[in-house]
C-alpha cells in the first residue's frame, strides 16, 4: 500500500487537482493521500499559508480582515467551481472567520489551508477525510508525541480503506491545533506512512527529483535516481529544499521506501531514497550531490564544497585533478561519514563547483561506458 503526499505547488488550483486524481486513481495501492494547502498559480501570487499568516497578523492588529479572508475563500470556490463539485465550505469559513475575531492562536488559523484543501481533495476522489487533529499528537512543549501519533494513526484509519488527510497540523495540549514548521506536510506524510505500515511513501512535487547539485552552484543540474536516507538528510542539511529533514527519520525508521516525483510528469521516475541501494545499482549514482555551506564562523573566507555521495572514493583523484586543472588548490580535504569536504577560497567557489561537478558527470558516464564493455 501506498502513502501519497502533494505539495502546495501540486493543489494550487482545478487543472492541478486533476493531475493529483489522475495520478491516485491510475495506482489501486495509492490509498493515503496527504496534503499541502495551495500554493503559487504563478511567481506574483501568495501561497494560501503565506495568506492565512497574513490575515491572522491583520486581525491581532484588530485591522480588517474581510479583504484577505474573502480573497482565500475565493480560491478554494474556484477550485471547487472548475472541478464541478457539489461542496460548499461555506460552514468552515464562518468557523474560522469567528475564531480569527476571537483570538485563536495562530497555527490553528495557519492549518486552515490543509484543512479546506483537504476537504475538497477527499470530495473530489470521494475518499473519506480523516482530520489530521485526529492523528497527530503533540506535546504541551510543541514536540511530537511519536508514539501517540503511531498508535492512533493505525487505530483510526484501519476503519478508512481510502482517506485523506491534511498535512502540517495535529492536535496539542487542551485541544488546540498545532503545527509542524513550514513545509511540515512532509512530516504528516512520512508519519502515516510509517503508523499505516506503507510499502512505499511517495513525495509528489514540481521537480523531478532530488538534484545532483544545488541551483546556486550549477544550473540544470541533474537529478538522482537513488540515494541513502542519510545522504538525503545530509543535502537537506545543506539547503536542498525538496524534502522536510524532519520528515527523514520516521522513514529511515519503519525502513519504508521514498519516492520523490514530479506531478507535473508523473512517467519519470524521480529519486528514490532506501536505507541500502540495491546491490545491482552500485555502480550507478557516483555522487548524489554538490552542496557548498559557507565555513564554520571562524572564516569569512572559507566555503565548504561538500560531495556528498558513496563512492567518491573511487574518483577522488579526478576530483582532484579537475580543481587543480582549474587552478585551485583546496585548503583542505575530509573524508566524512556521507560525504567528502573540500575548505575551498570563497572567491574560487563557482569555478571549483563546476570543475568537480563536469569531472563526476563525465566520470560516471565514463564508468557505465566501462561497464558496457564489460558486459559485452
Ligand atoms: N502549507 C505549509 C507551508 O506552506 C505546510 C506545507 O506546505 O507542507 O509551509
Amino acid at each position: 500500500m501506498k502513502v501519497c503526499k502533494f505539495g502546495g505547488s501540486s493543489l494550487c488550483n482545478a487543472e492541478q487537482f486533476q493531475k493529483v486524481r489522475k495520478i491516485i486513481k491510475s495506482d489501486p495501492f495509492r490509498r493515503y493521500v496527504v496534503v499541502s494547502a495551495p500554493g503559487k498559480r504563478f511567481t506574483e501570487d501568495q501561497k494560501i499559508t503565506d495568506a492565512l499568516y497574513e490575515c491572522y497578523e491583520t486581525a491581532s492588529n484588530a485591522k480588517n480582515t474581510e479583504l484577505i479572508f474573502s480573497r482565500i475563500c475565493d480560491r478554494y470556490d474556484k477550485i471547487i467551481k472548475d472541478l464541478g463539485l457539489k461542496l460548499s465550505l461555506e460552514d468552515a469559513y464562518k468557523t474560522i472567520l469567528r475564531h480569527l475575531h476571537t483570538g485563536v492562536n495562530c497555527d490553528y488559523i495557519v492549518s486552515r489551508g490543509e484543512y479546506l484543501c483537504g476537504r475538497i481533495m477527499a470530495a473530489y476522489l470521494e475518499y473519506d477525510f480523516v482530520d489530521a487533529a485526529e492523528l497527530i499528537v503533540f506535546n504541551g512543549d510543541g514536540s511530537l508525541n511519536a508514539e501517540k501519533t503511531n498508535s492512533r494513526i493505525g487505530e483510526v484509519l484501519k476503519n478508512h480503506y481510502h482517506a485523506v488527510i491534511p498535512g502540517f497540523y495535529g492536535i496539542g495540549e487542551n485541544q488546540k491545533i498545532v503545527t509542524f514548521s513550514r513545509g511540515g506536510s512532509d512530516i504528516t506524510g512520512a508519519l502515516i506512512a510509517k503508523g499505516v505500515c506503507a510499502d512505499i511513501y511517495e513525495n509528489w512535487t514540481d521537480v523531478p527529483g532530488v538534484l545532483t547539485a544545488s541551483p546556486s552552484l550549477i544550473p540544470n543540474a541533474d537529478k538522482v535516481d537513488f540515494m541513502r536516507y542519510s545522504e538525503l538528510f545530509q543535502l537537506s542539511r545543506l539547503g536542498a529544499d525538496v524534502f522536510h529533514t524532519d520528515a527523514i527519520a520516521p522513514l529511515k525508521e519503519a525502513g519504508i521506501p521514498t519516492s520523490i516525483r514530479n506531478t507535473n510528469s508523473p512517467d519519470q521516475s524521480g529519486t528514490m531514497i532506501c536505507k541500502e541501494i540495491p546491490e545491482s545499482l552500485k555502480s550507478q549514482p557516483l555522487f548524489c550531490g554538490l552542496a557548498a555551506e559557507i565555513g564554520d564562523g571562524t572564516s569569512t573566507e572559507k566555503v565548504l564544497l561538500h560531495l556528498v555521495g558513496c563512492q567518491l572514493s573511487l574518483i577522488l583523484s579526478d576530483v582532484l585533478c579537475a580543481l587543480r586543472k582549474a587552478g585551485i588548490d583546496p585548503l583542505f580535504m575530509e573524508d566524512r561519514t556521507n560525504d567528502w569536504v573540500f575548505g575551498i577560497k570563497r572567491q574560487q567557489i563557482t569555478e571549483a563547483s563546476v570543475a568537480v561537478y563536469t569531472s563526476l558527470v563525465k566520470n560516471r558516464n565514463r564508468r557505465s561506458i566501462n561497464e558496457q564493455t564489460k558486459a559485452k
